[in-house]
């Protein structure tokens, strides 16, 4: 899952793209509006984590192009103590969520896998394909009830796959949800991640169409 950070505060930026980092997501982070605005434009994201104080363009002015472009992904506010108005204009222009800072790091993460879930139309936190299960909040994989070792790219890999089981993944809708601006794949790093899920849950599990991409049977 690949997610937009917008914040101009470079402490809390950094301790936010570190903390989603951690989570396994894939983060692209812009200081200011007019760039959160380009990125927008230019990228495809699976959520936006907006401050609402941004120079160049405000947290709400770039909320207000987003939707009126029709653009539908997730957005989470940060607003700071107190300001209820705040709140209430940005949820009113289309946020779906908003966290008052100090940000908590642990509430931001159960804060953006419950917008990731609702977004991906389901209300049940644990992914299931058939005897494989995969709990987003407790990083937990388990194969017919054993829990499995996976590394975050690997475990960030098969969400995707299992959010996605039965549909065909392109290559660059995988790499494109795993990496972000920062951290360039190496030409193999996606062959060599989709190995090691095989090994580790059977080969079965996730078939290869060539040239084209990967699926997971449902
Ligand atoms: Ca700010």
């Amino acid at each position: 899952m690949r997610i937009l950070l917008a914040e101009d505060d470079p402490q809390l930026g950094d301790g936010l793209m570190v903390g989603l980092r951690q989570e396994g997501y894939a983060v692209d982070w812009v200081k200011d509006g007019a760039t959160a605005d380009l990125a927008l434009k230019t990228e495809a994201y699976d959520l936006l984590v907006l401050d609402l104080g941004l120079p160049r363009q405000t947290g709400m002015e770039v909320l207000a192009a987003l939707r009126a472009r029709g653009q539908t992904l997730p957005v989470l506010i940060l607003t700071a103590r107190d300001a209820t108005s705040d709140k209430v204009q940005g949820l009113d222009a289309g946020a779906d969520d908003y966290l008052v800072k100090p940000v908590d790091l642990y509430e931001l993460a159960a804060r953006v896998r419950a917008l990731a879930r609702r977004a991906a139309g389901r209300a049940q936190p644990v992914l299931e394909v058939g005897d494989l299960a995969l709990d987003p909040a407790a990083r937990q994989v388990r194969l017919a009830g054993a829990p499995i070792e996976l590394s975050a790219r690997e475990l960030a890999l098969l969400q995707l796959l299992m959010e996605n089981a039965g549909r065909v993944m392109t290559r660059a809708q995988l790499e494109a949800s795993l990496y972000g601006w920062r951290d360039e794949p190496d030409s193999n790093a996606l062959e060599v991640h989709i190995h090691n899920l095989r090994k580790k849950l059977g080969a079965e599990r996730i078939k290869t169409l060539r040239g084209i991409g990967y699926t997971m049977p449902k």
